[in-house]
């Protein structure tokens, strides 16, 4: 099984150490050529959504990723990543992969609580301990979206068909419940 990371900017070398330990190969995505028919799974990690935006746009990789994206292939995005598939972003007027059909908020948790972690439950998955760091948050979700975990009255964690998308750092820690599942959607 081969999952692409997507290493342009950001948290790709922590899932990349979770992946190879589960006994997945990883390719880092880094231009255009990277993102070959062969890939089973897509990682959109965390970082700085903005950042990794302009680089997709510029390396020409944003439309083969959407493509892809749309066709099927399994996705887990974190964060960043989130924000790059998410339809709508309410506090941005950018727009990225845009598969998702949720409204998310970037840096959703103010200053003062930048960086926390807190232990949640989460659909087919279970107990949690999840590492936020200035993340955004769904504030709603379109048709057909499920939602698998929500933190203090608002929803982190969803589930759309082929695409998984998180506020948290799944990659921070050593509970591997989510790259599990994550790499059971391809098989
Ligand atoms: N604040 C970042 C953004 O807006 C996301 C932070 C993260 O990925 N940890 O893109």
């Amino acid at each position: 099984m081969k999952i692409g990371v997507l290493a342009v900017q950001g948290a790709f070398a922590e899932h990349e150490r979770i992946l190879r330990k589960l006994g997945a190969e990883c390719v880092q995505l880094r231009k255009k050529s990277d993102i070959t028919d062969d890939i089973d799974g897509i990682v959109l990690p965390g970082g700085e959504s903005t950042v990794q935006g302009k680089l997709l746009e510029e390396l020409g990789m944003m439309d083969v990723l959407k493509d892809k994206i749309e066709s099927g292939i399994p996705v887990l995005a974190t964060c960043a990543g989130l924000i790059l598939l998410s339809e709508e972003i309410v506090n941005d007027e950018r727009r990225y992969l845009a598969s998702l059909p949720v409204r998310v908020r970037r840096n959703a948790y103010g200053r003062q609580l930048g960086s926390f972690e807190t232990t949640q439950s989460m659909k087919r998955i279970g107990s949690f301990k999840m590492t936020f760091i200035r993340a955004p948050y769904i504030e709603s979700v379109g048709e057909g979206v499920e939602v698998m975990a929500e933190f203090d009255g608002k929803i982190i964690a969803v589930q759309y068909k082929n695409q998984l998308g998180m506020s948290f750092h799944p990659e921070l820690g050593e509970d591997y419940g989510i790259h599990k599942y994550f790499l059971n959607m391809i098989e």
